[in-house]
């Protein structure tokens, strides 16, 4: 029996969220050996955590009886630290970025809000507004994939609360120009919230901006370049008086305590984070230059391929049978039935995908 009268209309009406494929899964329905598996469908760093978080997560351990700081504070001044950002500017966030963008959704929005989203992008900004009331409206890409700021533009209207953007975008890999968010802020009454999961291997970063407008957000991660996706740290910076609302409502103890001290652990590796960019670099050049078929320039720690004439479904298909996972990004809307979506790997990693994607042009 289930009661579905007693769920929110907004929740009813949500689409899951879609999310990578897990090793476990490919291993089950191919019948393949989990470690002949190379996962690249979730962006997850390839070259596992930094061992200074990973001693600091050990040495957290037999402190888990005691809650953490409220607000992480220490995390909170580390990546003040590593931002160049005054603390009243930065919230840390649990789980992940999504929980700020939970959070927030919660600060702001109320029915009849309207959140705009240019497509194709991340789902979860469409959930997490949507269960908070929000109609979503989407706007379409233009010819090459690239978000439209002219008709982002026509779709603000006084009910626009957030306007969310990625940047690098998650599947296109493309950076939105200073320009461009620049006078998206300026054309809206509302929020815009710039979406820096894969800032860190990207040319540039907005975070400064943040100092000089009162209504940027600009949502981090520790997911990505950090290598710490099964913890779940995310973080956002915002004007101050934003910052002072947002804490009022926040979960308590947002940040558990081994995710503070290993995040805190991992901004101080800079040698892992070197490590990390200049791979995915030298991979995401390696990968665009030789997969043969269209591949855009990418500013993220991935590469979308465009496999057409042939279908994302069938290439996808064809490379999770190798143990190669990669993401067929049907379920993004307005990406069409032809895009896949691969996280750099390691050099090895990255000839086997080049090979898989050889053969599944010859066949
Ligand atoms: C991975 C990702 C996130 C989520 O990050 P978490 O901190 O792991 O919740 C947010 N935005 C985009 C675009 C992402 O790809």
């Amino acid at each position: 029996m289930s009661r579905p009268e007693l769920i929110k209309e907004a929740v009813t009406s949500i689409a899951e969220y879609v999310p990578g494929k897990s090793i476990e899964d490919i291993a089950k329905k191919y019948d393949i050996d989990p470690k002949d598996i190379i996962k690249l469908g979730s962006n997850e760093n390839v070259l596992g955590p930094s061992p200074k978080a990973v001693e600091a997560l050990v040495s957290s351990a037999s402190k888990v009886n005691i809650y953490p700081s409220a607000d992480a504070s220490e995390l909170v001044e580390a990546i003040s630290v590593y931002t160049g950002l005054p603390a009243e500017n930065i919230c840390a966030s649990g789980p992940g970025m999504d929980g700020l963008l939970d959070n927030m959704m919660r600060v702001l929005i109320e029915p009849g809000d309207e959140v705009v989203i240019p497509t194709p992008t991340f789902s979860y900004y469409e959930i997490s507004a949507r269960a908070n009331g929000a109609t979503a409206v989407h706007v379409a890409p233009g010819e090459g994939l690239e978000f439209d700021v002219n008709s982002i533009k026509e779709a603000i209207t006084d009910r626009t609360k957030v306007v969310f953007l990625c940047s690098p975008n998650n599947p296109t890999g493309m950076l939105t120009s200073e320009e461009d968010v620049r006078s998206l802020i300026e054309s809206t009454k509302g929020l815009v919230f710039v979406d820096e999961a894969y800032v860190e291997f990207a040319d540039k970063s907005l975070s400064k901006l943040v100092l000089e407008y009162d209504n940027l957000i600009i949502g981090r991660t520790f997911s990505k370049a950090f290598g710490l996706a099964g913890l779940r740290i995310g973080y956002g910076l915002m004007p101050a008086w934003l910052k002072a609302q947002y804490m009022k409502i926040a979960t308590p103890f947002n940040v558990s305590l081994p995710a503070i001290m290993a995040g805190m652990a991992a901004l101080s590796d800079s040698e892992y984070l070197e490590k990390s960019i200049s791979m995915t670099v030298e991979g995401r050049k390696y990968l665009t230059e030789n997969i043969p078929f269209k591949v855009y320039d990418s500013q993220a720690n991935f590469i979308l391929v465009d496999v057409s004439p042939l279908i994302a479904r069938d290439v996808s298909e064809s490379l999770l049978k190798k143990g190669i996972i990669v993401r067929d990004c049907r379920s993004f809307k307005n990406a069409g039935e032809s895009l896949i979506r691969v996280t750099v790997g390691t050099r090895g990693q990255n000839e086997k995908v080049v090979s898989a994607f050889k053969n599944a042009k010859a066949y």
